[in-house]
This record gives C-alpha cells, sequence and structure tokens, in this order.
C-alpha cells in the first residue's frame, strides 16, 4: 500500500507554503480526478495539501461588472448562477453538459481546469506513455486514439485535454488567478494549458506550489448570445468526441464579434482563432461558418482513426453559429 501525508490548510498562505515544501505533493479539491488516479496508480503524491477549507467558494462581480469565479466554486453552483445563466451561456451549457449531477456537486473550478487527459494509455501504469512515464513513448499514435487529438498535437502525445468548462472558458477570454511562492499572476486561459511537444508530461504552464484561486470573466457583449455543443458517444455521463463553445454579436445579417473555441480534439481547449478571423465582417450565413471552420481545420492532422474529428467539428461550428444568428440554414 502506498502511504501519504494528508494536510489540511485553512488559508491560501498556508496551502501554498505546505506544498511548497512538498515537491511530490499535490493540492486536493472535489478528488474527482486526483483520488481516481491516485487508485490506479497514476498519481502518486506523497502529501495531499487539501484546499476545500479555503475561502474560494464565491462568484463575485468585478468593478468593470465581469465576474471573479472562486477557484472552490463547485461545478453545479457555477452552472446555476443566475448571472452566468444570464451573461455567459455557453459557461452554464458547457458544465451542465459534463460528468453526472453527483460528480458535478463535488467538482470545482480549478479541479475542473486541472484534470488530466482520459487517454486510456495514460491512465493504466502498467502501459508505457510518455505523459505518465516520460520517455515510454506513445501507443495511442498507433493504438486506440479514436478520440484523440486532430490539432497542435506531437509525435510524443496526441492526447486531448478532456474539460467542457475550459472549452467555455477558452471562448470567452477568461483570466486565471494563481497565488504560488512567488507571489500572484494572471494568466490568460488560453495560455494556461501547453501543446505537448517533447515534454507531454507537462500540462500546463504552472509552477509548483501554485495554486489556481480564481477565474476572472470579462464584460463581453457577444457572450450574451453564446452557446456550448458537445458531440459525444452516449446522450450523458460521457466526454466529448468533439465539441465547440461559441459567442456571437451579428447585427443585420454580418458578424460584428465572434469567439470560437473547440473541445476535444487538442492537448488544450483550442481557441479557433483564424475561424474567427474568417467571419469578422462576413454575412452571418452558414456558407461563412463552414469557411470559417475550414480556415481553422486547415491546420488539423488526424491520426489513422479520428479524421471524423474534422467533419465533426465544421457540422459543430455551423449549427451552433446557425442557432445563435438565426441564420438561415
Ligand atoms: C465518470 C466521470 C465522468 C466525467 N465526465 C466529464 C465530462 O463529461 N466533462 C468534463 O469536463 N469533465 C468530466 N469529468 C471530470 C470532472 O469534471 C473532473 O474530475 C473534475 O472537474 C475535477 O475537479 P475536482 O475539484 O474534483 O479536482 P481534483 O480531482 O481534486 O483535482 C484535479 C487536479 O487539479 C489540481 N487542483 C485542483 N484544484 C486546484 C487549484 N485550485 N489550484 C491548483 N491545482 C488544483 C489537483 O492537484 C489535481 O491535480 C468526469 C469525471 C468522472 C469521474
Ligand atoms: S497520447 Fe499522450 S497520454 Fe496518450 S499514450 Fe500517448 S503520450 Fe500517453
Amino acid at each position: 500500500m502506498r502511504t501519504f501525508e494528508y494536510a489540511p490548510a485553512d488559508d491560501v498562505a498556508s496551502a501554498v507554503a505546505l506544498l511548497a515544501g512538498a515537491p511530490s505533493g499535490t493540492f486536493l479539491a472535489g478528488g474527482t480526478n486526483l483520488v481516481d488516479l491516485m487508485k490506479l496508480g497514476v498519481a502518486t503524491p506523497d502529501v495531499l495539501v487539501d484546499i476545500n477549507r479555503l475561502p474560494l467558494h464565491e462568484v463575485t462581480t468585478l468593478p468593470d461588472g465581469g465576474l471573479r469565479i472562486g477557484a472552490g466554486v463547485r461545478n453545479s453552483d457555477l452552472a446555476a448562477h443566475p448571472e452566468v445563466r444570464r451573461s455567459y451561456p455557453v459557461l452554464s451549457q458547457a458544465l451542465l453538459a459534463g460528468a453526472s449531477g453527483q460528480l458535478r456537486n463535488m467538482a470545482t473550478t480549478g479541479g475542473n481546469l486541472l484534470q488530466r487527459t482520459r487517454c486510456r494509455y495514460f491512465m493504466d501504469a502498467t502501459k508505457p506513455c510518455n505523459k505518465h512515464a516520460p520517455g515510454t513513448g506513445c501507443p495511442a499514435r498507433d493504438g486506440d486514439h479514436r478520440n484523440l487529438a486532430i490539432l497542435g498535437a506531437s509525435e510524443h502525445c496526441v492526447a486531448t485535454h478532456p474539460s467542457d468548462m475550459a472549452v467555455a472558458l477558452a471562448a470567452l477570454d477568461a483570466t486565471v488567478r494563481v497565488t504560488g511562492p512567488d507571489g500572484e499572476r494572471g494568466i490568460p486561459l488560453d495560455e494556461l494549458h501547453r501543446l505537448p511537444g517533447d515534454t507531454p508530461h507537462v500540462d500546463t504552464v504552472l509552477r509548483h506550489g501554485e495554486l489556481i484561486t480564481a477565474v476572472d470573466l470579462p464584460v463581453l457583449e457577444a457572450a450574451r448570445v453564446s452557446a456550448y455543443r458537445k458531440a459525444r458517444d452516449r446522450a450523458s455521463y460521457a466526454f466529448a468526441v468533439g465539441s465547440v463553445a461559441a459567442a456571437v454579436h451579428a447585427e443585420d445579417g454580418v458578424v460584428h464579434d465572434v469567439r470560437l473555441a473547440f473541445g476535444a480534439v487538442a492537448h488544450k481547449p483550442w481557441r479557433a482563432y483564424a475561424a474567427e478571423q474568417a467571419l469578422l465582417g462576413r454575412p452571418a450565413t452558414r456558407e461563412s461558418f463552414l469557411a470559417a471552420a475550414d480556415a481553422e481545420l486547415a491546420a488539423a492532422e488526424p491520426l489513422r482513426d479520428n479524421a471524423f474529428k474534422v467533419t465533426l467539428i465544421r457540422n459543430l461550428v455551423a449549427a451552433t453559429l446557425t442557432g445563435l444568428t438565426g441564420a438561415a440554414r
């Protein structure tokens, strides 16, 4: 049996200090991903710094009218928050599309962002995998990769990030607030997760001991008309095979502002900047939406068994934007 120390923290400073003193330790939030990985022998921390008592459970309004979401806010509470539902419906929809009611009651904002890939080789400690055992190889490339990446992958790893919530936050220009041994900093959501390159065991730009304290949402007019669309193998309780988060402001049939992000296609939530550029100032028509999707997906490098994701994302983009703008089908 593998033993570990359990260290509950009462405030942010002591949580950061406890982890700084434990190079092989980690934070424990809802535990819905971390504890599973510990049971599988994939995560082997020697210290668990429990952050559930930290005062990070509130959603508050920022001076400019944006929202600050505490890292400890549970996924259920965030999805149901009136201001989130009113001003950022894509976020509420993405959260409700994830996991199950029981899991959402435990899962936190910070933990959801930092959940690990569901690549089956990663989750099996007996298999080689460059992410859980650097240098052992990537069996997924020639093996089971149906649900893995089509964008931004490397020869060393083709994993996808599994979070629905993170895809919505990427589209919304969210900023992740962190506190660590060297103080506080803000990280644009789009820069939090890394592409795998030749160091796929490093998921994010966070340094050891850095605690996510909050996620800030800016005021975003387009976000009021926003939606999340998720394709999955079962109607509920299943990770995305592909997903799209979209926010759009169109007037007189022309796109004035648009934010798009794709899920389950890359090692990170994939902000679709090329598609956005292709749409700005263009007619809000299905034809434009498909052309925009094509502009982004030109960079796709699908594997043997996941080329269907290119068509899937293309259709999800068109369906989501058509639904939001009322464009003719
Ligand atoms: C059966 C099942 C189905 C699921 N389906 C979906 C789905 O469809 N869509 C989806 O998006 N997710 C899904 N999930 C994943 C679920 O959303 C995550 O497990 C959950 O969001 C993780 O949050 P947590 O608070 O439990 O994190 P934990 O498990 O406690 O932590 C996860 C990681 O984040 C780190 N961490 C946590 N909080 C912080 C913080 N504040 N600062 C720094 N590090 C931190 C921990 O150290 C750990 O490494 C599913 C999970 C299960 C078990
Ligand atoms: S895709 Fe990444 S996580 Fe999956 S086996 Fe390859 S290296 Fe491991």
